[in-house]
């Protein structure tokens, strides 16, 4: 901080000064007046005259150089002044007694009466009148008035001018008054605009707590002359305070071990941090428990601030040094509104942190469960593809058993452990999928072979319409065929018993292929959900049909894939109708036309 705040006595000091400065510039004319005066009537070589011109003419040489600034501001001011007014009125009173002069500079006395007014404390200013009031009186009998009321007249007229200007002077010094402490606030509130602003551009700047938080607190420690400062958190979770490293010292961040305080603590800190209103502590003691985290800190005094977002507390700061009497209430004031800003951008930095850190977290869980997946399926497949290799050998006619029962146990060992490994592909898929590892090879695949293959595979015996029959698609062979025969079977298993077709046409730079079944159908408010993960409808139903709820959230991921897309709607008289669109070949896509 540099300069002093002005008060009072300063805009007084200062209106002091520039009125004797003009009060000089006048009395240099008024001199100058009075010596034309006296060269006109020939007065000038008689030492009544020249005496007091020399004494006035050196007083206000002096004067007029004088900066009256610093003296005015002292508590000889009044005596100066008295001192200055005092000469004037003895000069000008040598120069009334000369007898032409009489009638110029009897009327400046009376004009000093009124600067005293403006000029000086009431005292002072009752002396000067008085002091006039006697060379008035004085210069009336040295000039020959008789009459006791060509004495008392000027006199009563002194008085007069003099109550006058004293009364303008008492309003003057009102205002001066009243203006200055107005520019006091004024000055005050841009000082106070200026550091908010830095703050918050300091804040603004600044990515996490640990970046923001040395900043915010040197800054506000810089503003407020302060060594230490400290920033202290909420921890809800805890219910504690929490002090952030690093905290300031000296021009300096220094990292701190943790340092926490509970909230309900009967220490000032959580006080403040309890009732949201800053507190100044003037001699923090070495025995009191309330001084007990400031103690610690090795401060002596400290101002201590809630930080607060709104009515929500987020924590407090503490500004502090390690000696005593140098903070006072304004500077509590200043940090209650440097807290403010820093209340708001600390809870939101912390909060973002919090949710990043979060985000963080699950994305690491996720990506162990994907791990796991994949680690447990390729670990699973190879004794289950050997358990199927051994079913299948035992089961051929040179080996397979005779009795019905041991042949009905072994087939149902052979389907269990197919079961099994659809399951694992279906999971070794599905982790892939969720790596982003899942190799796409785009290229043109006509639908009639895609269709066949399906046949060849698919327990039941789809019918298929391809129009126009050589439509060819942008598409990964396997994941196409994947998708078609998941399609096909989830229809045998769901519409038992109805009939199932398979439908392609062209749309513009698509294709459009359709799997209609003519079974329960899929209600209108699972139509998105049945694509989701582990998703089954019925349970019950679909328990006892041995799904997974994996294959539709494959089929839309490989459509995906592909740049394609899936969807499922109601067939005309029951049934479910599960539509996957893809990107025409390349070669047979039309440029459209602009
Ligand atoms: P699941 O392994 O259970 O078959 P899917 O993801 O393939 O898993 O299917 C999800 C659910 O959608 C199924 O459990 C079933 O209830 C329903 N569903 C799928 N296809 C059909 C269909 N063609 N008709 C009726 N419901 C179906």
């Amino acid at each position: 901080m540099d300069g002093m705040t002005p008060t009072t006595h300063q805009a007084m000091a200062r209106f002091r000064a520039s009125l004797l400065r003009r009060a000089s510039a006048v009395a240099w004319v008024v001199l100058i007046i009075i010596a034309a005066q006296a060269v006109r009537q020939q007065v000038f070589t008689q030492p009544g005259f020249w005496i007091p011109m020399a004494g006035l003419a050196a007083m206000l040489i002096i004067s007029t150089a004088t900066r009256w600034d610093r003296p005015m501001a002292t508590r000889y001011a009044p005596w100066i002044a008295v001192a200055w007014l005092s000469g004037l009125i003895l000069g000008i009173t040598a120069f009334a007694l000369i007898e032409p002069l009489e009638a110029t500079a009897t009327p400046i006395l009376y004009g000093i009466a009124a600067v005293s007014g403006l000029l000086l404390t009431w005292w002072a200013h009752a002396f000067m009148t008085v002091l006039i009031g006697l060379a008035i009186a004085f210069i009336a009998r040295e000039g020959g008035a008789d009459a006791i009321a060509d004495v008392v007249a000027p006199v009563l007229t002194v008085a007069v001018v003099s109550a006058a200007t004293a009364l303008v002077g008492l309003e003057f010094e009102r205002e001066a008054v009243r203006s200055a402490s107005r520019e006091t606030q004024i000055d005050q509130q841009r000082l106070d605009f200026e550091r908010l602003y830095e703050v918050s551009a300091t804040l603004a700047r600044a990515e996490s707590l640990a970046e923001i938080v040395p900043h915010l607190v040197g800054t506000i420690c810089k503003y407020l002359d302060a060594q230490v400062g400290v920033v202290l958190l909420y921890n809800p979770e805890r219910h504690r305070l929490e002090v952030m490293s690093p905290i300031w010292v000296n021009g300096y961040p220094l990292e701190t071990d943790p340092i926490v305080l509970d909230v309900a603590s009967p220490a000032i800190v959580a006080q403040v941090y309890r009732s949201g209103r800053p507190f100044f502590v003037r001699d923090i003691d070495q025995d009191t428990d309330a001084h007990v985290l400031l103690r610690e800190l090795g401060l002596r005094q400290a101002l201590v601030a809630p930080l607060k977002v709104e009515n929500l507390r987020v924590g407090a700061i503490i500004v502090g040094d390690p000696y005593v009497g140098t903070f006072n209430e304004d500077q509590l004031d200043q940090l209650g509104s440097l807290a403010a800003p820093a209340g708001l951008v600390l809870s939101q930095i912390g909060r973002y942190e919090a949710q990043a850190e979060m985000t963080r977290r699950l994305e690491e869980v996720a990506q162990m469960k994907t791990d796991f997946v994949s680690t447990v399926s390729h670990e699973l497949r190879t004794p289950l593809t050997s358990i199927i290799g051994s079913l299948d050998t035992v089961n051929r006619p040179e080996l397979a058993p005779t009795q019905v029962a041991a042949q009905q146990l072994l087939s149902t060992a052979r389907r269990q452990a197919g079961r099994l490994q659809r399951l694992i592909d279906d999971l070794l898929v599905v982790s892939r999928i969720d790596r982003g590892a899942i190799p796409v090879h785009l290229e043109p695949v006509p639908l009639k072979l895609a269709f066949e293959e399906v046949n060849r595979v698919v327990s039941i015996e789809p019918t298929f319409t391809i129009e126009p029959p050589d439509l060819i698609v942008e598409a990964d062979r396997d994941h196409l065929t994947r998708i078609l025969i998941n399609l096909v079977e989830n229809a045998a298993k769901y519409a038992v018993g109805s009939p199932v077709e398979l439908y392609a046409w062209e749309r513009p730079n698509k294709a459009v292929i359709a799997v209609v079944d003519h079974g329960p159908g899929i209600p209108d408010d699972e139509r998105e959900r049945v694509f989701e993960r582990f998703t089954q409808i019925d349970q019950s139903d679909t328990r006892s049909k041995g799904g997974t709820g994996l294959g539709l959230s494959i089929v839309k991921s490989l459509a995906e894939v592909m740049y394609g897309a899936v969807r499922v709607e109601a067939t005309e008289g029951g049934g479910a109708t599960f539509v996957v669109e893809l990107p025409l070949a390349r070669a047979l896509q039309k440029v459209e036309s602009r």
